[in-house]
C-alpha cells in the first residue's frame, strides 16, 4: 500500500465527540469515520485490522471443531415470538417492516435463527455434537451509544452455537469454546480476565466473561489477589464480617429531625455508616417488598433479580410512595414494617446495636438487633462486593478493576431447544431436547479495546497479529533518487513475500511523515535516510518499544521474517 494512494485521511485534531483513546485515535489516524451516533465505517487500515482479528478468530474456531455459516441479519418476527424474546428484548431490538407489513428484526443475536436451521434440519443422534459460528454484523439500538466502537448500534460480531445431547455434552463444548476464547484474545495480544457473569437476556445457568482490563471499561470485575477468583462485580460475592453486637439495651427512639439519608443521620448521630440498616422499598410485580442493607453497602439489582426470581422490579418511585402512603419516605425502617415480603443481605443475619428508619417522620430507632426487634423473611446476598472485601474461596483479598467486556460464552441447556422444539432422537428412538451453548466475541469492540491497552500520546501499537501492516516504510526527503530507490526495492521485496507494507511515498517533510507514522502505529518502521547515503544502512525502528537499529536491507528483511514465523508458530496446527 502506497501512501500516497491510500485512503488514510489522518486529523490533526480529534473528535468532538471523543471521550476515550480508542475513538479518539481510530478517527485521528483515519481507521475509522462516524456515519450517526453509534454508526461507522472502517476506511482500508480499520478493515485489516477487523479482518486480522476475524481470521485469527475463524483459525481457532475451525481447529476447534467449529464450522462457518452465514446467517441473514433479517430475522422474522415469529422465530422471536417462539422464543418469547419478540417482547422481551424491548427497544434495544431494531425492528422493521416489509412491503407486505410483515415484522422484522435486525438480529442483536441468532439464537432463533440458528435453533430454527437445526431444528429443522438435525434428527438423530448421529449428527450431535454440532457447533456452528458466523461473523457477521449485529444490531443493537442502545440507549448511550458512546466510546465509539466499544458501544456501538451497528457492530461487527462472532457468534457460535453449540447443541449437544446431553448436559456432558454441553460443557465439554463450553470448555472447548472457553479454551479458544483465552488463546484468541492472547493472540490478539490482550491481557484479559475470564470473569463468572450474569446470563441477562441471552438466559442460561453458567457463563463467563471475557474482560480486557481498561480504566475506560464499563464493567467492573471483582478479582482474588490469593487464588483464580474472578467475576462481574454484577454477581460476585464475598466473606461477610462478623456481625455487629449491640449492648443489649432495648431499642430507643431519636429525634432526627430532617434527616433522611444514611450520611444526613450517620453525621448527626456520630455513629459509621456500617451502623445502619438501609430500607430499601421496591415495588416487585406490582407489590412493595422492603429490602435491608447495611447502611455502607449498595443493593446489587442483578443479584436481586435472581433473588426475586423476576426482572418485573424497581425502587419505589414517586407514584409508589403516594400508592403506599403507610411507607413514609425516608424513614422506613424493619420494625414493625408490614410489606409482601422482607429480604435482608446475609450480613443483618445477627446484627445488634443497629440504627434504622422508624417508621415516624423525623424519628429513627437506636439499638435495634436482629431477631429481638425484627427480621426477615430471608437472608440473602443482595449486595456488591468490593475493594478490600474477601474472597469467597480462599479468604484471600479482593480487588476491583474496570474491564471492557470482548466476549462471553453461556450454557444454555434447554433455554431454546425445549420452547422451540429443537429436539433429536437417541440410539433408542426417544425423542431429546438439544442443549445448547452460545458463544460471542465483539469483533469491533475487540480492536478498540486492543487500543486501550496499547497506545501512547502519539498515536496507537498495534500488536503484530492484528497490525494494519507489517512495516511502515518511511524514505524521508522523498525526491532523492538514491533513497526512493532504496525504498521501493524494500517494499517490493516485501510484497514478494506476501507481506502488507505501508511505504510512505508522500513528498512530506520528516516531521509530518514521523507523527503520521506514529499515529497509524504499526509495529515495524523502516527508516531510510542519512544512514542509507552514508553506508546503505536502513534504520529499524520499533514502535512499541522506541528501538532503534541501524541494518542493511538482507538483516532487515532477516528480522522481519523472524517475527511473521514466530506469529505462524502460534497459529493452530490442524491434523
Ligand atoms: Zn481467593
Amino acid at each position: 500500500m502506497k501512501q500516497s494512494s491510500a485512503f488514510i485521511p489522518t486529523l490533526k485534531d480529534s473528535p468532538a465527540d471523543a471521550e476515550v483513546a480508542s475513538h479518539r485515535l481510530l478517527v485521528r489516524a483515519g481507521f475509522m469515520r462516524r456515519v450517526a451516533s453509534g454508526i461507522y465505517e472502517l476506511l482500508p487500515l480499520g478493515a485489516r485490522v477487523v479482518r486480522n482479528i476475524e481470521r485469527i478468530v475463524r483459525e481457532e474456531m475451525n481447529a476447534a471443531g467449529a464450522q462457518e455459516v452465514i446467517l441473514p441479519i433479517m430475522q422474522p418476527r415469529e422465530l422471536w415470538e417462539e422464543s418469547g424474546r419478540w417482547s422481551k428484548y424491548g427497544p434495544e431490538m431494531m425492528r422493521l417492516k416489509d412491503r407486505a407489513d410483515r415484522d422484522f428484526g435486525l438480529g442483536p443475536t441468532h439464537e432463533e435463527v440458528i435453533t430454527d436451521l437445526v431444528r429443522s434440519n438435525v434428527s438423530s443422534w448421529r449428527d450431535l455434537p454440532l457447533n456452528l459460528y458466523q461473523i457477521g454484523d449485529k444490531f443493537r439500538d442502545e440507549m448511550r451509544p458512546r466510546f465509539g466502537l466499544l458501544r456501538g448500534r451497528e457492530f461487527i460480531m462472532k457468534d457460535g452455537y453449540s447443541f449437544d445431547r446431553d448436559e456432558e455434552g454441553m460443557r465439554r463444548s463450553y470448555q472447548a469454546m472457553y479454551d479458544a476464547y483465552g488463546r484468541i484474545f492472547t493472540r490478539s495480544g490482550c491481557t484479559w480476565r475470564a470473569v463468572e457473569a450474569d446470563t441477562g437476556l441471552i438466559g442460561g445457568d453458567v457463563s463467563h466473561e471475557f474482560m480486557v482490563p481498561a480504566a475506560v471499561g464499563e464493567d467492573d470485575i471483582a478479582y482474588c489477589e490469593g487464588c483464580d477468583y474472578a467475576a462481574n462485580v454484577t454477581l460476585a460475592t464475598f466473606k461477610r464480617a462478623e456481625p455487629l453486637r449491640g449492648e443489649g439495651k432495648a431499642a430507643e427512639k431519636v429525634h432526627t429531625p430532617e434527616k433522611r439519608t444514611i450520611e444526613e443521620v450517620s453525621s448527626f448521630l456520630g455513629l459509621g455508616p456500617d451502623r445502619f440498616i438501609k430500607c430499601l422499598m421496591f415495588l416487585v410485580e406490582d407489590k412493595p417488598v422492603a429490602v435491608l442493607v447495611p447502611g455502607d453497602r449498595e443493593a446489587n439489582e442483578t443479584k436481586l433479580e435472581r433473588v426475586l426470581g423476576t426482572d418485573e422490579f424497581r425502587l419505589f418511585i414517586e407514584d409508589d410512595w403516594k400508592r403506599f402512603p403507610s411507607y413514609l419516605q425516608g424513614f422506613v425502617g424493619p420494625v414493625g414494617l408490614q410489606a409482601a415480603e422482607v429480604i435482608a443481605d446475609v450480613a443483618l443475619a445477627g446484627a445488634g446495636g443497629m440504627v434504622c428508619g422508624a417508621n415516624e417522620e423525623d424519628y429513627h430507632l437506636a439499638g435495634v438487633d436482629e431477631g429481638r426487634d425484627f427480621t426477615a423473611g430471608r437472608f440473602e446476598d443482595i449486595t456488591s462486593a468490593r475493594e478490600g472485601d474477601v474472597c469467597p474461596r480462599c479468604s484471600g483479598t479482593l480487588r476491583i478493576e474496570a474491564g471492557i467486556e470482548v466476549g462471553q460464552v453461556f450454557q444454555l441447556g434447554l433455554k431454546y431447544s425445549e420452547p422451540m422444539r429443537c429436539y433429536y432422537d437417541d440410539e433408542d428412538g426417544v425423542s431429546r431436547p438439544m442443549v445448547m451453548g452460545t458463544y460471542g466475541i465483539g469483533v469491533t469492540r475487540l480492536m478498540s479495546a486492543i487500543i486501550e491497552q496499547h497506545h501512547d500520546e502519539r498515536g496507537m501499537l498495534w500488536p503484530l497479529a492484528v497490525a494494519p501492516a507489517l512495516l511502515h516504510i518511511l524514505p524521508l526527503n522523498y525526491e532523492r533518487e538514491e533513497r526512493r530507490s532504496a525504498a521501493r526495492e524494500l517494499y517490493e521485496r516485501c510484497q514478494e513475500r506476501g507481506w502488507e507494507v505501508l511505504l510512505d511515498d508522500r513528498e512530506e517533510s520528516a516531521g509530518v511523515k514521523f507523527a503520521d507514522a506514529d499515529l497509524i502505529g504499526i509495529p515495524y518502521r523502516a527508516v531510510v535516510g542519512k544512514g542509507y547515503d552514508e553506508d546503505g544502512t536502513i534504520e529499524l525502528q520499533v514502535r512499541t518499544t522506541g528501538e532503534k537499529n541501524k541494518m542493511d536491507m538482507d538483516s532487515l528483511m532477516g528480522l522481519l521474517q523472524q517475527a511473521v514465523d514466530t506469529l505462524a508458530d502460534e497459529r493452530p496446527h490442524v491434523s
